[in-house]
């Protein structure tokens, strides 16, 4: 049976004397927040198609941006950890390395790169979770009654830190291996998940069916979150920006203003996708702006369209630009309307 690493099972009395030896590198940032690790990462190699790297450095960028306004730290990774679990399964392994190589990390957030922050002044309701160490988006109905592939979504999750998240990334892990395993786990994962096609397994439906077959040693410690799109489809979302900025504001993270807009289905960077790659391009190039938008007001500029790469002034230039600044955190700065 395939591993990802050395069985570990007193990680969360490890991690407790480490840091309590490390007091320089508490588990709480200034301000008393658990401390956050924003994990994203794609292929070594270049895209199929050169628009491809293009939006990922946007995707990348979008990253950055959110992170930087909300203290939390970021790593993008490019390296195959294990080459059994290239592709999509290239987050296991590198989600189990960094916890351990970042005892200081209370909570480990995956993102995908074709995942684009949209509303830079949500943050996520950590306290609602201090119960769960999984965090994940989607419907409890679609993944005990109906046992649909897409209940879950694992273009953006959080583990906490902890022996728990070790445990599932070991029983998560077995189907994933290239070759003959994932091939045979995908005739099994098709067989009983709803709405699948014929492919080799995936970590989504492969997380799904674990929960599923599993539920009552994992699911009381996962929480499934759908108060606000922690994950959101992004074809049913990037048409009603404009809409949006019409009615609402940034800090609401629902159908109102989605906190993530997450292309699942495009492939720019590869060759084959579910839809048409330029829908996807146009498409992410408004999720980008949009999201831009409210970076870019922070220092008085802003897109002239949700398609448009160049920006405009949105504001007079002062001589106090400390008096004439709002005085307020940037959660607010983003998201007032004035
Ligand atoms: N990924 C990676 N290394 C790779 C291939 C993929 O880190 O070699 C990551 C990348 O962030 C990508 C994610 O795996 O977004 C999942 O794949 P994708 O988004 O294409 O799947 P979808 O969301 O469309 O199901
Ligand atoms: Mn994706």
């Amino acid at each position: 049976r395939y591993a990802l690493g050395p069985k570990i099972s007193d990680w969360d009395g490890q991690r407790r004397r480490w840091l309590a030896q490390n007091t320089g590198f508490p588990a709480t940032v200034p301000g008393g927040k658990p401390r956050i690790l924003l994990v994203t990462g794609s292929q070594p190699g270049p895209c199929d198609n050169p628009l491809g790297d293009h939006y990922l450095l946007k995707t990348t960028k979008n990253k950055i941006d959110y992170c930087r306004l909300h203290g939390i730290e970021i790593v993008h990774n490019l390296a195959h950890l294990d080459t059994e679990l290239a592709g999509y399964w290239a987050k296991l392994p590198l989600l189990r390395r960094l916890m351990l190589s970042h005892p200081e990390v209370e909570w480990i957030w995956w993102m995908d790169s074709d995942a684009l922050f949209t509303d830079m002044a949500f943050e996520l309701p950590l306290s609602r979770y201090d119960g769960h160490n999984l965090i994940i988006h989607g419907y409890q109905d679609l993944l005990f009654e109906k046992h649909s592939w897409i209940a879950l979504n694992t273009g953006s999750f959080l583990f906490r830190n902890c022996q728990w998240s070790l445990d599932l990334l070991d029983a998560w892990a077995p189907m994933g291996p290239k070759g003959f395993i994932r091939d045979e786990a995908g005739k099994i994962l098709t067989a009983n998940l709803k709405g699948r096609p014929a492919f080799e397994a995936d970590d989504q439906s492969a997380l799904i069916y674990l929960l599923l077959s599993q539920k009552e040693k994992w699911m009381e410690k996962v929480f499934i979150e759908n108060s606000y799109y922690l994950h959101g489809f992004w074809a049913g979302l990037v048409d009603k920006y404009e809409d949006m900025m019409e009615n609402h504001h940034p800090g609401l993270g629902d159908e109102r203003w989605p906190f993530v807009t997450h292309f699942v289905g495009c492939k720019p960077c590869g060759s084959y996708g579910d839809y048409p790659v330029e829908r996807c391009l146009k498409s992410m190039e408004r999720a980008f702006n949009f999201a831009d938008n409210q970076v870019l007001r922070l220092y008085g500029f802003g897109h002239k369209g949700l398609e448009s790469p160049k920006i405009k002034r949105i504001r007079n230039q002062t001589t106090k630009p400390i008096d004439d600044k709002e005085n307020l955190d940037v959660k607010s700065k983003i998201s007032t309307t004035s």
